[in-house]
């Protein structure tokens, strides 16, 4: 760390910009704290893009930048050889974090993986799983899927009048349909088995439903974060850095399906 920045306790409530670094794109993710939702951080926006892109929209929003603290993963000095890509991906991580006017902090992957999942070798899909627990479950978290009984387009059956139930019929006496002639007020039945909202059990897109490999990693620091006990935040230009602590919160109790 460098003289010129300080730690302080984090910002409340709570506003991040999550970045998983990479050589040439990042997965980044903004969520804030909201005790009203599952997980009590409610995820607010979240892509995978060009780091050149970042970097512009940092630039171009920089009064911003002064509420929100920016988490940058960054790989761990682990004292061995190491990969090209990383070592690009550190160049890039410094680019990027020079564009940055507001408070950040580095977070090293495997110590959020340690305290979200419980070890810091966990896979991918270790790290999703506890995301998604963390959220809720899979139906709530992810959710989204289709009913099967209508295929998401909420109707079964077949195009008939909703009044005397005639589809292909014509010459009877409802006026609602003028005897089978208006076949404009004909409709598909509402599907019962999702009550016509087209989603299994009736569950739509959860707040995670748009998750991928980077964001699912840029998301594991915020809830890491969220977690800390110990706020290294540092603000660039300050004085002499001073670790502060902050409580521990209690989730227990928090998430469940
Ligand atoms: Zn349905
Ligand atoms: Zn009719």
């Amino acid at each position: 760390m460098s003289d010129e920045t300080t730690m302080h306790l984090k910002l409340k409530p709570g506003y991040w910009l999550c970045i998983d670094p990479g050589n040439v794109k990042s997965g980044w993710l903004t969520c804030i704290e909201d005790e009203s939702v599952m997980g009590h951080l409610r995820v607010v926006r979240s892509g995978i893009d060009p780091n050149r892109t970042i970097r512009r929209a940092m630039a171009q929003q920089r009064e911003m930048q002064k509420e929100v603290t920016l988490l940058m993963e960054c790989p761990k000095p682990r004292g061995q050889p190491t990969s090209a890509e990383e070592m690009e991906t550190l160049v890039e991580i410094g680019r990027t974090m020079q564009m940055w006017r507001g408070p950040w902090s580095y977070i090293f992957r495997q110590e959020a993986k340690n305290g979200i999942v419980g070890f810091a070798q966990a896979k991918d899909k270790h790290v999703s799983q506890a995301l998604k627990d963390r959220f809720g479950g899979e139906a709530i978290a992810v959710g989204g899927k289709r009913c099967k009984k209508c295929s998401g387009t909420k109707v079964v059956g077949k195009t008939r009048c909703p009044r005397c139930l005639l589809g292909t019929k014509t010459n009877n006496d409802c006026e609602h349909c003028d005897g089978g002639k208006d076949k404009s007020v004909y409709e598909k039945e509402t599907c019962l088995e999702c009550e016509g909202s087209g989603w299994h059990e009736g569950r739509g897109p959860g707040p995670l439903h748009d998750m991928s490999a980077h964001k699912w990693a840029a998301l594991l620091l915020g809830c890491w974060w969220q977690d800390s006990e110990q706020v290294p935040v540092h603000d660039v230009a300050g004085k002499q850095p001073v670790k502060k602590k902050r409580k521990r919160k209690t989730r227990t109790g928090n998430v469940g399906a």
